[in-house]
């Protein structure tokens, strides 16, 4: 390795550059605070740069899943579709970092491979895998919430001679599906994505399916100028959709109850949900999707009703229709995709009996029986919630690494904080709400923006969040899945519990109780003057380096 040199000595360093990474910098800055940012891709984006694979874009419509800190970004920027694709959230992210100059704060091109609290100086320092070396008061990780791919174990992995791509290391050079057969490991929102746009020009696909998914009709559709138009003159009501919603989206409180409506209605109910497409089928149907089972069998019943009518093959339909609770995995949104099965050119494998056998120099085996192929997809997920920041070596306060600390499951305070790592701040991190993610990015970076102010305002340059205040945290992320049908997340290999990792704990990882209630929390934090955190004065003759510079 190349000599450590020192590139950065500042106020508060930035791991990632992703939607997390760019909105921290930007907040940072408007508060007047020196921050550098690091980050592994060669150009911002973070999700949005890696996942380049066909057939990405979000789950979430444009308008839900964009930032709203600035009336003026969000009318200049033009939608195109319901669901934007993946080009087009990274140009939408290169976008925000020219808008606001964000660039010039950041290195690309290096992973940071350790980050430890050097107690005696106060500093974070952070090393990545180019030699380079930074340090700073204040570390803020903006890593992602699923970022660290996970490759199965599959026995004869290295044998294959065609090419092995994971969905999340897309290559930058175009792959040519036309004449291969193609194998997609993996039937969550990624396989789900990749299935109806690669069957459109290979010669075959075959889909490996271990787990059956509920799939939600996105039902996209281009937008139109009277649209956006629309869109923009709905700014404010939509920040406080947001803010208000269980799942941090934009859609109004949903007040009805399966118990309100009979059968007849329910039905009309859930047919007019699905026809619309989109997560309304789950948060605008009935409020208690989640806590009632016979409700939560309706929905699941609806859905396994529809891929009896949509799939042709009786015996294909049957392996498609999951049997579990709805949403104890995340259910993906489809393009076409139980349609795709019924293409000539595309077969479903059923491994959920006996997995992967192996695999071969040219193929798949299962059952005893080989099945070749040109290219193999592996969308087999990611270690969703801690896997980011435990691929990191991460050293508290007298030498305790995080990986240890979080050996059982992650432990923090609302997913920022974590004691006896003092001057860290996680966007996103494991404990944070279950939602859209962008609206959590938002609340939490504002959050961390005014807790570094306070500390600044009274001359403080450590900070550290009381480990009761931790544990209460993280009794309230176990509370709040219990009594609901996320219990049985851990038995479907959920990633929300961390059940999709060989050797990970399997415990809740994010809190289900709601955006609008840690929204709530964080608000209240900041009423009480962040009474769970201590604020001190590591260096009693140090003034904290600020720089004032402005966002814009
Ligand atoms: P995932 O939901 O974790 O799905 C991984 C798939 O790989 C599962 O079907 C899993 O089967 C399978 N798998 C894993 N290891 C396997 C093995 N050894 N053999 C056979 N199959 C194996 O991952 P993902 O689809 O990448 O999605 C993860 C999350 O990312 C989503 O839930 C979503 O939150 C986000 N995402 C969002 C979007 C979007 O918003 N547009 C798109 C993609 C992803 P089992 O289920 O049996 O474990």
């Amino acid at each position: 390795m190349a000599s450590i040199s020192q590139e950065f000595s500042g106020d508060v360093l930035v791991i990632g550059a992703g939607m997390a990474g760019l909105r921290i910098i930007y907040e940072l800055r408007k508060q007047g605070f020196s921050a550098h940012g690091i980050e592994a891709g060669s150009d911002v984006g973070g999700t949005w740069y890696w996942n380049s694979y066909p057939g990405a874009r979000t789950d979430t419509e444009a308008w839900g899943y964009a930032f709203f800190f600035d009336e003026a970004l969000a009318s200049e920027w033009s939608w195109s579709e319901r669901y934007p694709s993946q080009p087009q959230m990274r140009e939408y992210l290169e976008y925000v970092a020219t808008r606001f100059d964000l660039r010039k704060s950041f290195q690309f091109n290096q992973f940071v491979s350790s980050a430890r609290f050097d107690d005696t100086d106060n500093k974070w320092v952070v090393e990545t895998d180019k030699g380079n070396r930074f340090s700073a008061t204040y570390l803020v990780t903006a890593c992602g919430v699923l970022s660290s791919p996970v490759m199965p174990d599959i026995v004869g992995l290295q044998r294959f001679k065609g090419q092995a791509i994971h969905s999340a290391r897309w290559p930058k050079e175009k792959v040519n599906f036309a004449g291969k057969r193609v194998a997609i490991i993996g039937s969550g929102a990624t396989g789900v994505q990749l299935l109806p746009v690669v069957s459109q020009v290979a010669e075959h696909v075959s889909m490996f399916q271990r787990t059956p998914n509920y799939v939600i009709p996105a039902r996209n559709n281009p937008l139109v100028e009277y649209d956006r138009e629309n869109l923009r003159g709905r700014f404010a009501t939509m920040q406080e959709q947001i803010r208000n919603h269980v799942f941090a989206s934009t859609f109004d409180p949903n007040p009805r109850s399966f118990l309100d409506l009979d059968e007849e209605e329910r039905d009309k109910v859930l047919e007019a949900k699905w026809e619309w497409g989109g997560f309304q089928f789950v948060f605008e149907t009935f409020n208690d999707f989640f806590s009632n089972p016979e409700c939560n069998a309706a929905l699941a019943g609806f859905i396994r009703k529809k891929i009896r009518t949509i799939v042709n093959d009786p015996k294909t339909a049957e392996i498609l229709c999951p049997d579990y609770p709805l949403f104890s995995k995340r259910p993906p949104l489809g393009h076409g995709y139980y349609e795709a099965f019924n293409r000539a050119n595309v077969s479903l494998v059923d491994i959920s009996k006996n997995g992967i056998e192996e695999i071969t120099a040219d193929g798949i085996r299962v059952a005893g029986v080989e099945h070749p192929f040109d290219i193999i997809i592996f969308a087999t997920g990611f270690d969703a919630g801690t896997g980011a920041l435990t691929d990191i070596d991460i050293i508290g306060t007298g030498g305790v690494s995080l990986r240890d600390k979080w050996a059982d499951g992650p432990v923090s305070y609302l997913g920022i904080c974590v004691d006896q790592f003092p001057n860290m701040f996680m966007i996103a991190g494991p404990q944070g709400p279950l939602s859209v993610i962008p609206p959590a990015i938002e609340a939490e970076c504002v959050w961390i923006g005014q807790v570094l102010d306070k500390a600044r305002s009274q001359g403080s340059d450590r900070i550290e969040v009381r480990p009761a205040a931790a544990r209460e945290w993280k009794a309230a992320v176990d509370n709040s899945a219990v009594g609901t049908l996320l219990e049985n997340a851990s038995s479907v290999r959920s990633w929300y519990m961390g059940a999709n990792v060989e050797g990970k704990a399997h415990v809740m990882q994010f809190y289900v109780g709601g955006f609008k209630d840690f929204a709530d929390r964080l608000e209240g934090a900041v009423a009480s003057g962040f009474s769970d955190l201590e604020f001190s004065v590591a260096h009693k003759d140090r003034q904290l380096d600020t720089v004032k510079q402005s966002a814009g």
